[in-house]
């Protein structure tokens, strides 16, 4: 058996509604990671994530590298989204039980960091139960710890672009890599893994309904998708 929380980033997209639909036929609950500016342009595709079972969590609010702003920009970047964040919940009519973060490119704001870290723990955010994840570095880099939500596994679909040379059978080299330089390899049994995944139109418009293929393919492979839970 393998186990993974599926996380979904850069919400809301125009095929954001799409992958709700496709998660509950397949009974899958995920954190959802929401983009501000993105919110404040059109919330109604977080509004349906919300009202069909999703978390949604913080991603800042233009989706900035946390390492090039002031601890005060960082700062900025995190309540702004939380605005649009709130507005969101209360339209969708939904108790906002958890408050996760994380960073646009797991960048977690160099010289910043631990400050960062401490605004997170003292503002009341959520850390993703992740008690079950065992490689050494999880604790070694701190990971453990830490307030924000990484990963352990990113598909990196979102380099599948015109001329990129990244493809679909990119991503499911990277599924059956039995050995990442992470050292998660994702389908070894016994595993358990934090997933990222991206709402992305642009990966939508070259692969339709791409996280479909993904997803299906790990439900084939023995991966056992668990609910996310909160501290
Ligand atoms: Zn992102």
């Amino acid at each position: 058996m393998i186990n993974a929380i599926l996380t979904i980033d850069d919400v809301p997209s125009n095929n954001t509604k799409a992958i709700v639909d496709y998660l509950n036929e397949k009974g899958i609950r995920v954190v959802m990671f929401a983009v501000g500016e993105k919110l404040e342009a059109d919330p109604e595709p977080v509004v349906y994530a919300l009202q069909h079972g999703m978390v949604v969590g913080n991603h800042s609010f233009s989706h900035p590298d946390f390492s090039t702003l002031s601890l005060e920009d960082g700062i900025k970047e995190i309540e702004k989204c939380e605005e649009q964040l709130n507005l969101v919940y209360k339209k969708a009519g939904v108790e906002r039980k958890y408050r996760p973060f994380r960073f646009p490119y797991g960048n977690k704001g160099g010289e910043n960091k631990e400050a960062l870290q401490k605004y997170l723990a003292d503002k009341g955010f959520n850390k993703l139960v992740d008690t079950q994840i065992l490689y050494p570095w999880w604790k070694e880099f701190g990971l453990s710890k830490d307030i924000d939500t990484l990963w352990t596994f990113d598909f990196a679909e979102y380099n599948i672009r015109e001329g990129s040379g990244f493809t679909v059978d990119d991503v499911f080299k990277r599924i059956n890599d039995a050995n990442p330089s992470s050292g998660a390899s994702l389908l070894t049994d016994g595993g358990s893994h934090i997933i990222l995944l991206h709402a992305h139109d642009e990966t939508e418009e070259l692969v339709p309904e791409y996280y479909k293929q993904f997803i299906e393919y790990l439900l084939e492979h023995g991966v056992n998708f668990v609910a996310p839970t909160f501290f």
